[in-house]
């Protein structure tokens, strides 16, 4: 890469997608990513419906609403985008995205297969990545260990991977997390070929 393409693509900030079926351990990856990469990279926490989940904190994890007020934040334009998952409203902050990437620092968002489509579309410079589960079987096993979702959840969830899965060809890069270390490795490699080759 010569100077002049480090510098136009350290000008703005890159946003950065992150999806995968849910237990794939993309939240765990996404937290190692952006400590390596910070204060240059940022998390975008997501507003959700849903209740908090073992030892999520409000603001921290995600902002936790009541169904209510997160109707009224989508009908004021507060998101840039919003989804239904599971069953549970999720929604990105458009303020927070954009005051960062204005100040030339990168986002990464943790968001599902619908709301990176419309991420595409708003912003069609972000970068698209995909977690994948090396089998069925073991993000089954890594839901269950998690043991945090109920029964009817946990069957809900697995069904709606498999479906989340076919839209991979959708992303730029995918990442099987067989392995954490290695999968952090890759997600680092990635990320530097867009910002901070530096740190490459
Ligand atoms: P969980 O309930 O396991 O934290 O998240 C469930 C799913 O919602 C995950 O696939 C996660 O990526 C997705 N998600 C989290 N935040 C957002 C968001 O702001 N927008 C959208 N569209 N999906 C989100």
């Amino acid at each position: 890469m010569n100077t002049e393409n480090v510098i136009q693509k350290n000008r703005k900030g890159r946003l950065f997608v992150v999806s995968g079926p849910s237990g794939v351990g993309k939240t765990v990856l996404a937290a190692e990513i952006v400590s390596f990469f910070s204060p240059g990279l940022v998390y975008s926490v997501s507003a959700t419906s849903r209740n908090p989940r073992g030892n999520e904190k409000d603001g921290k994890d995600y902002f936790f609403l009541a169904k209510g007020d997160f109707e009224t934040a989508i009908s004021e334009n507060k998101f840039a985008e919003w989804a239904l998952v599971h069953g549970n409203y999720y929604g990105t902050p458009k303020s927070f995205l954009d005051s960062n990437l204005e100040k030339s620092i990168s986002v990464l968002m943790n968001i599902d297969v619908q709301g990176a489509d419309k991420i595409a579309e708003s912003y069609p410079e972000s970068v698209k990545i995909f977690i994948l589960p090396p089998s069925m079987d073991v993000l089954e096993e890594r839901l269950r260990k998690r043991n945090m979702d109920s029964e009817k959840d946990l069957v809900k969830r697995l069904s709606n991977a498999k479906e989340e899965i076919l839209h991979k060809t959708n992303y730029h890069h995918l990442v099987i997390n067989d392995n954490f270390d290695k999968a952090v490795a890759e997600l680092k490699s990635i990320f530097s070929s867009y910002i901070f080759p530096e740190k490459a």
